[in-house]
């Protein structure tokens, strides 16, 4: 199963957790912030259900803050 990014719509095959291509998260969110979505977001992946409710919160608040 293969993913689009959301801005550019350019092929993302590497399995990651959010669907936005590295140039384009670098542009929107500036490297850091991207560096961080995508860790909090691999880390709610890995974690599983547990902690999902809490992880996506806190990742929709990133989102918001960083749009
Ligand atoms: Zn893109």
């Amino acid at each position: 199963m293969s993913d689009k990014c959301v801005y550019c719509r350019c092929d993302l095959n590497d399995g990651r957790a959010v669907s936005v291509c590295d140039r384009c998260g670098r542009h929107v969110w500036g490297d850091k912030m991207f560096n961080a979505i995508k860790s909090s977001m691999g880390n709610a992946k890995e974690k599983g259900d547990l902690f999902q409710g809490s992880v996506n919160e806190d990742v929709q608040r990133e989102f918001r803050k960083a749009a």
